[in-house]
């Protein structure tokens, strides 16, 4: 019996996102740019999906820019600043996803952009004074801060991060990857410049997500081709895809309250469960706590002799979890996320849970004795 519980990594696609899909793979083959009635109705369906995402988030539709998901919506954003609006500077935290982190070093090392690293308290919330004093002066700046970390599901306050960009004229990005669809956001009123969403990690399609880019700031061409996506993403749109992505928004915004409640419970249920098996256990960035974020609960796990093997043994008990993010699957070598925040330590193994709408109570008791086995 597998238990699942990366759910941060990806999800499964729900079977309402797919009955949405199948259809669009069937018949709708038209390429949306075509002028004839077959590519038509396919243009018909995209920005139908745009709308409704649109709707969901309270902004206009013509600021949803499609992408292939998270990556790219971040890169985009980074580097259209950098190339297209004359950011000379950003701010970031080395606790950012590698799509930002990474994006931000490559711009420093091609572009010669100035890259500040705003400090962190001990709990993983970033430092809003050591903020406000970098945006004091320097050249003109994007500032990008995760809205909720991947793997200790720290949660920023992106209102007030936001506000103080805009006091000080600097962009606002945040990467809201792991939030989207588990938290609600009101476009209109939050402070942001640009937010990025991936569709897999909300039971949608994998390959597909969106940059929001606030109306009146225009990006050139990232992905020089067509003219699609406004002319700032050339290439024929995934339009099974995008339809996917819009069926998993309606799903999430039609249960969020209930999806909320569920894993909630489910995360209490773990985080109760492996307390009672090591009293020292922690969690990371306080991951068990109510204003994390609801889907993650980072395990730092006593010192054990078996630690370098726990995500793989518990792999052979069926059990799939995580060392950090997917990309740091051998993860008892330590995250750059956990060393950056000061939580690694190496006697000590971190695990990351992460739970789903297919999370079931079943899920949490063999999971939890499978960890009762490993550590035994
Ligand atoms: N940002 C965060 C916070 C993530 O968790 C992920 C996925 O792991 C990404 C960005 C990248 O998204 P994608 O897999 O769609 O490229």
């Amino acid at each position: 019996m597998n238990v699942y519980l990366d759910n941060a990594a990806t999800t499964a696609v729900a079977p309402e996102v797919l009955e949405a899909m199948i259809p669009v793979l069937r018949e709708s083959y038209g390429n949306p740019s075509s002028s004839h009635a077959i590519g038509r109705k396919t243009r018909v369906i995209i920005e139908q999906s745009r709308r409704l995402i649109a709707q969901h988030l309270n902004c206009h539709s013509s600021c949803i820019y499609f992408t292939s998901g998270g990556t790219e919506a971040d890169n985009l954003a980074l580097r259209g600043a950098v190339r297209d609006l004359g950011c000379e500077r950003i701010i970031t935290s080395e606790a950012e996803h590698s799509a930002v982190i990474k994006t931000a070093r490559s711009l420093e090392r091609s572009h010669g952009i100035q890259l500040d690293l705003v400090k962190h308290h001990e709990d993983g919330t970033v430092d809003l004074d050591h903020l406000e004093e970098l945006l004091v002066s320097g050249p003109k700046t994007i500032v990008s801060i995760m809205h909720a970390n991947n793997e200790v599901a720290v949660v920023q306050d992106i209102h007030a991060i936001g506000s103080l960009c805009r006091d000080a004229n600097a962009l606002f990005h945040s990467d809201t990857v792991q939030t989207m669809c588990h938290y609600t956001f009101d476009l209109e009123s939050l402070p942001v410049d640009f937010i990025a969403c991936s569709a897999h990690k909300f039971h949608g399609p994998k390959g597909v997500g969106f940059l929001y880019i606030r109306k009146g700031i225009h990006l050139g061409g990232q992905i020089e081709g067509g003219s699609q996506e406004r002319a700032v993403r050339g290439g024929t749109e995934s339009t099974h895809n995008i339809v996917g992505l819009a069926a998993a928004f309606d799903l999430a915004y039609a249960e969020l309250e209930e999806h909320e409640r569920h894993i909630r419970h489910l995360k209490a249920k773990m985080a109760k469960g492996l307390k009672l098996l090591f009293p020292d256990v922690r969690f990371n960035g306080q991951s068990d706590e109510e204003s994390r974020l609801y889907t993650v609960l980072n395990v730092s796990f006593p010192p054990h002799p078996k630690s370098g093997m726990a995500l793989f043994l518990l792999d052979l008990e069926g059990v799939s979890c995580s060392g950090g993010s997917a990309c740091s699957s051998g993860a008892t070598l330590g995250s750059h996320v956990l060393r950056s925040l000061k939580f690694h330590d190496p006697e000590r193994a971190s695990l990351r849970f992460s739970f789903g709408r297919f999370s079931t109570d079943r899920d949490i008791d063999i999971a939890l004795k499978a960890i009762e086995r490993v550590f035994a």
